[in-house]
């Protein structure tokens, strides 16, 4: 098992996304982490894709696997929703 760093300068943690950027339709889009490495894409920690924003003007993409790192109060609290 490998896993890649976070491509932040002096950033140490391990990677859990991927940052795309999509020049022809200014999107940058935040992704479960690639397995292979492409041009204009970027491993980020959980703290780095929390806090990435894209130039203004572009369109910001996150999937599920980003959604996740905030949403474990949200879960908890679905669970008493229901009691
Ligand atoms: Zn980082």
């Amino acid at each position: 098992m490998s896993t890649r760093p976070c491509s932040r300068a002096a950033c140490q943690r391990e990677a859990i996304a991927t940052l795309t950027y999509d020049y022809a339709d200014s999107m940058a889009v935040l992704g479960p982490l690639s397995l292979v490495h492409e041009p204009h894409s970027y491993d980020l920690c959980a703290v780095h894709a929390e806090r990435m924003s894209a130039p203004k003007g572009w369109q910001v993409v996150r999937h599920q696997v980003v959604g996740e790192l905030g949403a474990g109060g949200v879960g908890a609290g679905e669970i008493g929703f229901g009691a």
